[in-house]
C-alpha cells in the first residue's frame, strides 16, 4: 500500500513504483508529497473499483472476502512473537541442554548435568554458523544415555530468553535444586514496578508476558501477569522534567505522555548529575543509580516490610496497565 503507508511510500519512491491513491483524505500536520501521499488515515475508498465510496475500514471484511472468492487470498492475523529467540548461531546466550546421538538420537542433558556451560573461545564472531560450533572440544561430548559419542546442540537461547523470567530467579538468587521458590514466586508476584526503556515495552514486554503465562498454565506459577506496572523511563521529556542541576531544579515528578507513570514520592530530592568534563560515563551512570537508590530504596524497604508482615493479596491480580 504504498500510498498509505510510509514505508511502503518511501520504498515505491526509491525504486520508482507507482503509488496509487486508494482512500480519500488529508492529513494537514504531517509532511506530504503535492498529492497528499502518503495517508495513512482512514477515508472513503477510491479507485477501487466496486469498493469505490465505502470507508476503508468497513471495507475490510468485503474485501477479505472478494479476495478469497476469486482465490487470491484469506484472511489471517499476523503476532509479531518471534521464534529466533530459542536457536540463534551466537555465542552469547543460555546454552541449549540437548545432545545428539547416533544410537540414541536427540537426548535431553539430564538434571545432574545442567547447566551446561558455555566453553571459553576466543573468537565470538558468527560465520553463518554459531561459533560454538567452532569449540570442537565442547561439542564433542559423552551421550548421557549410552555413554557413546555425541555432539553438542550448538545454537543458543536469545539473551531475551533469560529476560522473560529472572525477576522469578531474584526472588530466591541463591536456590540450587530449582530455577526458582514456588512459595517466594507467588507471594512476591507480579512485580509492583517495573521501570525500563522504551526497549522494554515491547518486545521483551511480549516475551516476559508469554513466559509468565505459559509458566502458569503449566502450574509453576500463581500469576498470568509478570508486572502490575511498567514506568517506560524513555518517556522522560528532558526540558519538562527539569533536571538540571545547574538550573537549581530538582528532579520532580517526571512528564510523560501517557498514564503509565508511576507514583513517585515526589518532590524527590534526587537528580540526575549534569555530566561534567572530565567525568566518564560509567562514573556519572554510578552516581545517578546511586543517587536513585537513596531516593528510593527507603520507600522500597518500607513498602516491602509492610507487605511481607501482611497476609498474601487475595482476589484476582492486577493486570498492568503497560502499554506495548
Ligand atoms: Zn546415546
Amino acid at each position: 500500500m504504498p500510498a498509505h503507508d510510509s514505508r511502503d511510500y518511501e520504498f515505491a519512491k526509491a525504486f520508482d513504483l507507482p503509488v496509487r491513491r486508494v482512500i480519500e483524505g488529508v492529513e494537514e500536520e504531517l509532511a506530504r508529497d503535492g498529492e497528499g501521499l502518503p495517508y495513512p488515515g482512514d477515508g472513503a475508498m477510491v479507485a477501487s473499483g466496486r469498493f469505490d465510496g465505502k470507508g476503508n475500514r468497513e471495507a475490510y471484511a468485503e474485501i477479505v472476502e472478494w479476495l478469497a472468492a476469486e482465490g487470491r487470498g484469506e484472511p489471517s492475523v499476523n503476532y509479531r512473537l518471534r521464534d529466533w529467540l530459542v536457536s540463534r548461531q551466537r555465542y552469547w546466550g543460555a546454552p541449549i541442554p540437548i545432545v545428539y546421538c547416533e544410537k540414541c538420537g536427540t537426548v535431553p542433558v539430564p538434571d545432574d548435568l545442567l547447566p551446561v556451560e558455555l566453553p571459553e573461545i576466543d573468537d565470538y564472531a558468527p560465520k553463518g554458523k554459531s561459533p560454538l560450533a567452532a569449540a570442537e572440544d565442547w561439542v564433542a561430548t559423552e551421550c548421557p544415555g549410552c555413554g557413546g559419542p555425541a555432539r553438542r546442540e550448538t545454537d543458543t537461547m536469545d539473551t531475551f530468553v533469560d529476560s522473560s523470567w529472572y525477576f522469578i530467579r531474584y526472588l530466591d538468587p541463591r536456590g540450587e535444586q530449582r530455577p526458582w521458590d514456588r512459595a517466594a514466586a507467588d507471594h512476591w508476584l507480579p512485580v509492583d514496578q517495573y521501570i525500563g526503556g522504551v526497549e522494554h515495552a515491547i518486545l521483551h514486554l511480549m516475551y516476559a508476558r508469554f513466559v509468565t503465562k505459559a509458566l502458569a498454565d503449566l502450574g509453576e506459577l500463581e500469576v498470568q501477569e509478570p508486572f502490575a506496572n511498567l514506568f517506560a523511563q524513555g518517556m522522560i521529556t528532558r526540558d519538562g522534567a527539569k533536571m538540571s542541576k545547574s538550573r537549581g531544579t530538582l528532579w520532580r515528578r517526571p512528564s510523560t505522555s501517557s498514564a503509565t507513570a508511576p507514583t513517585l514520592p515526589a518532590p524527590m530530592s534526587a537528580s540526575w548529575a549534569r555530566p561534567s568534563a572530565g567525568e566518564t560515563g560509567p562514573t556519572r551512570a554510578s552516581r545517578a543509580s546511586g543517587a536513585f537508590w537513596r531516593a528510593f530504596g527507603g520507600s522500597a524497604r518500607r513498602s516491602r516490610r509492610g507487605r511481607a508482615a501482611s497476609v498474601r493479596r487475595p482476589g484476582p491480580r492486577r493486570s498492568p496497565r503497560s502499554g506495548t
